[in-house]
């Protein structure tokens, strides 16, 4: 199949009129008109492939992506961290202080939680995004925070620089069509339980409504194993790399479930050619309100972050 964007096809007479269908801001087209299309932007994929967008063509290169000023890059992979929560102004403003000191200049941290427990701790809400929002002002850092549905769809988008679609989330082609037609990043993590192809096909949902300003998180799947939280899928990775054109982020802390593993899988995923890290870490993890388990202390965090520091400069002769 052939796919031209819709502005495309204005410029040209007659061609709109003979596509087989429309996939968001695209028109698709039978193979045999390629003939015709001199001068004229195009993607043609095998009719099997269900992510047409995401999917690599040979020799394509990896689609470029911006968080704030930043292109996202495997040589040099961007560290993301945060809480998992906003929960106070103390405990945000503590961990800005700390992060942005170290030199992180992305922060993550969820207003509006998904939780499996409908009783326990919810996120705060538009107060959490006012609270996390002013503190990365001050300190000039990206503000990464999670949408959770259409309703908080909206207030998110006001407040944060890179949305991100949890887990749960995933699924929700609502959500998905509406951040396509965002010029904001977005960071598509993979439902625990989703398979590759199902993956890569949400993020089409975002690039066929014209967002190409998307970066995949691996953040473990749910297997037979149960000593560990999840399964981090680094083969997947691989496959990704192989098969689609975006960058992905791997999310350690999600995957384990808890701190001891935290820098060695980082140092695994930064030596395997990651874009990017996301890991959580708290003031005080043993009283954080969700993910306590996992979240790094300061100490912990820092001793990651100038590991995986020197860990970057050592590997970029290797490359
Ligand atoms: C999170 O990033 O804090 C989170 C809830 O992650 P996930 O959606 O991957 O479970
Ligand atoms: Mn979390």
């Amino acid at each position: 199949m052939i796919l031209i964007r819709k502005n495309v096809c204005e410029t040209s007479t007659n061609l709109a009129q003979v596509s087989i269908k429309t996939i968001g801001d695209y028109l698709v087209f039978d193979d045999h008109i390629e003939a015709k299309l001199h001068g004229i932007e195009y993607r043609k994929v095998s009719d099997d492939i269900r992510f047409p967008l995401a999917f690599r063509l040979s020799g394509e290169d990896t689609v470029s992506v911006k968080f704030g000023n930043q292109t996202l890059n495997s040589f040099d992979p961007v560290i993301i961290a945060g809480p998992c929560a906003a929960e106070s102004e103390e405990q945000i403003w503590q961990t800005g202080e700390f992060l942005s000191k170290l030199g992180v200049t992305i922060f993550r941290a969820g207003c509006f939680k998904p939780r499996t427990d409908a009783y326990s701790f919810q996120g705060l809400g538009l107060t959490g995004l006012q609270i996390t929002k002013s503190m990365c002002k001050d300190k000039k850092m990206l503000f990464v925070s999670e949408v959770t549905n259409m309703s908080n769809f909206d207030a998110v988008c006001e407040y944060a620089d890179v949305i991100q679609v949890g887990s749960k989330c995933m699924y929700d082609v609502g959500v998905l069509r509406s951040l396509g037609q965002l010029s904001k990043p977005v960071l598509l993590k993979r439902h625990f339980g989703a398979t590759l192809r199902e993956f890569v096909q949400a993020a089409d949902f975002i690039l066929s409504n014209g967002n190409t300003n998307i970066a995949l998180c691996e953040r473990g799947i749910r297997t037979f194993e149960k000593d560990t939280r999840f399964s981090l899928d680094s083969c997947g990775i691989e496959w990704i790399r192989k098969h689609c054109r975006l960058p992905i982020i791997g999310d350690p802390s999600h995957a384990l479930g808890e701190t001891y593993g935290i820098k060695q899988l980082s140092r695994g995923l930064v030596a395997q050619g990651i874009w990017g890290l996301l890991i959580e870490t708290h003031p005080r993890p043993e009283d954080a309100l969700s993910d306590s388990k996992q979240q790094l202390n300061f100490e912990q965090f820092r001793n990651l972050y100038t590991n995986i520091t020197k860990l970057k400069t050592s590997l970029k002769s290797t490359w």
